[in-house]
């Protein structure tokens, strides 16, 4: 194995040779997924967890140990299918790592806000049971429709308590890269995501769950996989790196369309892949099992050890029609192909059940590898003192209060204004037209009374004021 280090507009990437066993098994599954078309692997759980099946022998028997402790911890033991935790909260950052051209894509600095503002909205509707679209979950299913008792919310706080948006924006080279290496134990296909400048770009990751959005293409498809979840057992349980601990997104299938010009991968559009990731992140399988399409009673077949999704052969594509039968014990109701952790277009995926529930719950719950992350809320408030992030952009706001409106002043010219209320959610944004030189005036007499926080974006800067609205 060979490392070579190259240094592009100070961006240092360690990039690691594959070795031949991986190139092989790569190879292998690409070699499926072209002769097998829809059986293209969406994310990465499967190819991740091949590596380190090839390392470790037990990995299989020791995740599949790891899910029935956590199902006799939070089922058995309490006699019934039940929830045992409170509604927590973890703070999310987003490190957005992509080039020039690939931020422009999505919109540039406002498409990235817009993104996040409306991932968060999709996690935390999915994961506390509010998603509109459970409407159409069959009758059969629908007593299993569960709440997770788990929100997300934006950090504000960096680890050194500074002010962010909750986007930690990592531009890259402008030659177009492919982030897909593995680390120097082979472990990991999207490792350089999480490298700046040599070291790990990775916020406190007992502190923050750390999502990094990048392009996440896989050899010559260009769309690549969808996401890849490095979860928080595996730095224990198979030696990881904290650091890696986190959730890779293709920057192609995150936040939910907003326009029709947006770059999507097809059917990936609703914000669905992060609520899929995020199963992984709290030890959910995939629902059929990844055993290459088995029935009970098929050689090598697994189960995802939940007791209340059905027995499922392999992964669907695409959104079929229920009832959707794949192993004959599972008749009439069949597939439950409508679940986050089976591989359909966001567009019909729509609930957990209240087995995987209990298996998240016993994540986050005292004892578990991501309780850590639930004792962080003041990390999404914005720090009471917010330092100027550069002093030679200084901005000021009159009047503060704002009544019918604040005028915003400043001494170079903005690229962006907007105005963010307390959960992180951009409710007001200036025209580009509308962004004066000196001076930009913002209506506030739309907005509800409250604390908001008003962001001027300049060429190399950040500025954030906070503001009453009477
Ligand atoms: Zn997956």
């Amino acid at each position: 194995m060979k490392l070579t280090e190259e240094t592009i507009n100070n961006l240092k990437l360690t990039i690691m040779k594959y070795p031949t066993t991986v190139i092989a098994l790569f190879l292998s599954i690409l070699f499926l997924s072209i002769h097998t078309e829809a059986k293209k692997p969406k994310c990465g759980a499967q190819l991740i967890h091949a590596i380190i099946a090839k390392k470790d022998p037990a990995f299989f028997s020791k995740q599949a140990a790891k899910r029935q402790e956590a199902q006799q911890n939070f089922q058995y033991k309490q006699g019934a299918f039940m929830k045992t935790t409170a509604q927590v909260t973890i703070p999310v950052v987003f490190h957005i790592v992509l080039n020039q051209n690939q931020i422009n894509a999505i919109g540039g600095i406002a498409g990235i806000q817009k993104r996040i503002d409306s991932q968060m909205i999709v996690i935390n509707r999915d994961y506390g049971r509010r998603n509109a679209d459970s409407i159409t979950i069959p009758s059969a299913f629908k007593a299993r429709y569960a709440n997770t008792g788990i929100q997300f919310c934006l950090a504000h706080r960096k680890p050194d308590g500074t002010s962010t948006s909750g986007a930690d924006i990592i531009t890259l080279p402008s030659t177009t890269r492919k982030i897909e290496e593995t680390n120097p134990n082979g472990q990991d296909l999207f490792y350089d995501a999480k490298f700046t400048n040599g070291a790990f770009n990775t916020w406190d990751p007992s502190a923050y769950l750390n999502i990094w959005v990048c392009n996440a293409s896989l050899g010559n498809d260009t769309n690549g996989i969808l996401g890849l979840t490095v979860p928080p057992y595996f730095p224990n349980t198979f030696g990881y790196n904290p650091n890696e601990v986190g959730i890779i997104l293709n920057y192609r299938a995150w936040g939910k369309r907003s326009t029709g010009f947006e770059p999507y991968i097809s059917g990936c559009d609703k914000g669905r892949t992060l609520t899929h990731e995020l199963g992984h992140y709290f030890n959910l399988e995939h629902i059929w099992g990844d055993d290459n399409g088995s029935c009970p009673g098929d050689a090598g077949y697994s189960d995802d050890g939940i007791n209340d999704t059905p027995i499922q052969k392999d992964e669907n594509y695409g959104c079929p029609t229920f009832p959707s039968v794949s192993c004959s014990v599972s008749a009439p109701n069949g597939d439950m192909f409508m679940n986050y952790m089976d591989y359909c277009d966001d567009i019909c995926l729509t609930m957990f059940t209240t087995g995987q529930v209990a298996v998240m719950q016993a994540e986050v719950s005292t004892g578990g590898e991501s309780y850590s992350l639930t004792q962080n809320n003041n990390i999404c408030n914005w720090p009471a003192a917010i330092p100027s992030l550069q002093s030679t952009t200084p901005i000021q706001v009159a009047p503060n209060p704002c009544t019918q409106y604040c005028n915003v002043s400043y001494n170079e010219q903005p690229t962006q204004i907007s105005v963010i209320n307390t959960l992180g959610v951009q409710v007001w944004s200036a025209a580009p037209s509308a962004i004066g030189n000196t001076n930009t005036f913002i209506n506030t007499q739309t907005l509800a009374s409250g604390i908001y926080y008003i962001h001027v974006q300049f060429k190399d800067a950040m500025q954030i004021q906070k503001i009453i609205i009477e």
